[in-house]
């Protein structure tokens, strides 16, 4: 049959002239029609709309055809025309930008004239499932016209954005698969960014391809080390996820590009693994909110699994040039900059270290900044990459181990003012953000050892406040900025909430015990940020200052730059903890979380690809 001419403005749908009769016509006509009988009867005005709907948004990758429906109900039966005749008069027109297209009736229910046959019936309905040629990327308008009434809907066909040249692609129908089920990969890319990978740097995955709608490909990624183990994880707020260490779950954005960045700071150099399941969802999102127990059924247990792949990968070793070995406890490259050096044991990749020392030379730019004075030479800092190695270094620098037996965490960092070797030492952890923020804390140590060389013993409040402070607020918008917010409202807050019931420490004891407790650490940091907004931003450092001076006491260095007694000081305190409020930090927090997905943690890999 052929496609009509007309375009619906042509038919008068909307403009019944009595002087026209009904006519049969063989053959498509325009204009021939008075189609006006079939438009509402009066008082009947309900659901009388067609409907269009597809469900939704076309992607590159499913392939025509595609089916639009359409709905009609309630509609006046239109009468004394065969339905072929009724065909050809495109009573119902359909046109898809600037094409029209010749329903044809996949439904098992005829067209809505023929349903009227019988003449009893005054109203009729229709469903029509139609087909719509392959379009070009972009918005379609499809219009529908029935009888006198018209639905108009917007089609997108959308093309997947590309994964730009900064990533190195592997098609996934090319990865090894794990088990007996090839998931079906078709399309999906997988990329690697940057395209020469750096151990202990950022790496950014992204998959194309997953399908999104109607149902949803969720990837369940893990990073898996030349080691054979799981690259550590860390957590929305910077912690590692130490008990069990957690693939992540990537869904495709309708983008249709699923992404992780990797903060990668402690991964080593080597071949790589990423190890990908498939799972597909016909389900409400708050399903995979339970992804965890879903995981743990890995394979055929679970309904939605679709197979595992593998990719391999190579990290590279950052090369530094003009490295020495020295062995301090264990073997460490030693890495000489202009004004200090930094020392690493083989556990740590070369980019963590170069990236470290460069993150210290610029605390210390940043520092005499704030102090307007330079604040003698920079330390040396020593790394390791997990606790055995902390302890053989502590062990030669300090007779015994990296946490201190008193200590309620595990010790991130330390700084060691006397003897030698001198300098920062800093356990790397698997954020860095977090690697980030002890290095500068440590640094403030040695800042403060540095003004108060003469009378060392300054309260640990005070040290350990303008190291925790300083620790944030040198990193507050930097390239993590929601990772150091997120974990500065958390350690604002549980201060504050002590204080609000009762059990904040006082002062004077936390001034020399220190062990390590996180409630500390944030009653520190707080005080120190009740200096700043009360007295000024130079008074914590002022108060080193005076503290240094002749041998004076806190209480004396503290009327000095305050005016009040540690007292008066503490009270004062007390009441600002109390009425402090995290609402500003909070929407800061929720603006830069607008648009990234919280991540979703899945199951780790639990049988290894074993190479043959
Ligand atoms: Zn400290």
């Amino acid at each position: 049959m052929p496609l009509p001419t007309q375009t619906p403005s042509d038919i008068p749908l909307a403009d019944p002239d009595p002087t026209q009769t009904i006519t049969p016509t063989p053959t498509p006509t325009p204009v021939s029609i008075d189609v006006s009988q079939i438009r509402l009867i009066e008082g009947m005005d309900v659901f009388t709309q067609p409907n269009i709907s597809s469900g939704h948004v076309w992607g590159e990758f499913d392939t025509p055809p595609w089916n639009i429906n359409i709905t009609g109900r309630n509609f006046p039966c239109y009468v004394g025309l065969s339905s072929e005749e009724q065909d050809a008069s495109s009573i119902i027109e359909v046109t898809v930008g600037d094409i029209d297209i010749k329903p044809s009736p996949i439904s098992s229910e005829p067209y809505m004239w023929n349903s009227c046959r019988d003449r009893s019936k005054r109203m009729s309905q229709f469903d029509i499932s139609l087909e719509i040629p392959a379009l070009d990327f972009g918005e379609h308008e499809i219009t529908v016209s029935v009888g006198n009434k018209i639905a108009r809907e917007i089609f997108v066909n959308s093309a997947i954005p590309v994964i730009p040249e900064t990533f190195k692609t592997y098609d996934l129908t090319d990865a090894i698969v794990l088990g007996n089920t090839a998931p079906s990969a078709d399309h999906v890319m997988l990329g690697i960014s940057p395209i020469r990978s750096i151990a202990g740097r950022e790496l950014e995955i992204r998959l194309r391809g997953l399908s999104h709608l109607p149902q949803t490909t969720r990837a369940c990624v893990s990073l898996v080390g030349p080691d054979g183990k799981n690259a550590p994880i860390a957590s929305d707020s910077g912690a590692e996820f130490r008990e069990q260490v957690l693939g992540v779950i990537m869904s495709p954005d309708e983008s249709r590009i699923a992404s992780w960045i990797h903060p990668g700071v402690g991964n080593r150099p080597g071949k790589w693994s990423i190890y990908i399941d498939l799972y597909h969802s016909r389900y409400s999102d708050s399903i995979f909110r339970n992804m965890l127990n879903f995981g743990a059924n890995r394979g055929a247990a679970d309904p939605n699994y679709q197979g595992s792949v593998l990719i391999q990968f190579q990290l590279e070793d950052l090369q530094l040039v003009g490295v020495e070995s020295v062995q301090i406890g264990l073997p460490l490259t030693k890495y000489h900059r202009e004004e200090s050096s930094v020392f690493f044991s083989d556990d740590v990749p070369s980019a963590a270290a170069f990236d470290s020392i460069a993150r210290l030379e610029l605390a210390a730019v940043q520092i005499e900044e704030i102090l307007g004075e330079v604040i003698g030479s920079i330390p040396n800092i020593y790394m390791v990459g997990d606790i055995q190695s902390g302890d053989r270094l502590s062990q030669a620098v300090l007779g015994r181990n990296w946490t201190p037996e008193e200590s309620l965490g595990k010790r991130g960092g330390f700084y060691k003012g006397g003897g030698s070797p001198k300098g920062i030492y800093v356990l790397v952890p698997s954020a860095r953000s977090v690697l980030n923020r002890t290095i500068v804390h440590e640094y403030i140590h040695h800042v403060n050892h540095e003004l108060s060389q003469s009378n060392p013993n300054l309260p640990s409040w005070l040290n350990e406040g303008t190291a925790q402070y300083y620790g944030y607020q040198l990193n507050y918008d930097g390239e993590d900025e929601l990772e150091i917010k997120r974990a500065l409202l958390e350690s604002m807050e549980r201060s504050h909430l002590a204080a609000l019931s009762g059990d904040l420490p006082s002062l004077k004891s936390i001034e020399d015990e220190w062990v390590g407790d996180p409630l500390h650490y944030s009653e520190s940091d707080m005080v120190v940020r009740f200096m700043i907004e009360t007295f000024g931003p130079s008074s914590p450092f002022d108060t080193v200052r005076q503290f240094e001076k002749a041998d004076s006491t806190i209480e004396e260095a503290l009327l000095s730059t305050t005016g009040l007694t540690y007292r008066q000081f503490e009270t004062g305190f007390k009441g600002w903890i109390r009425d402090w409020s995290g609402r500003t930090l909070e929407l800061d927090i929720h603006g830069l979380e607008k648009g990234i997905k919280k991540t979703h943690n899945c199951s780790p890999i639990k049988a290894l690809y074993k190479e043959q």
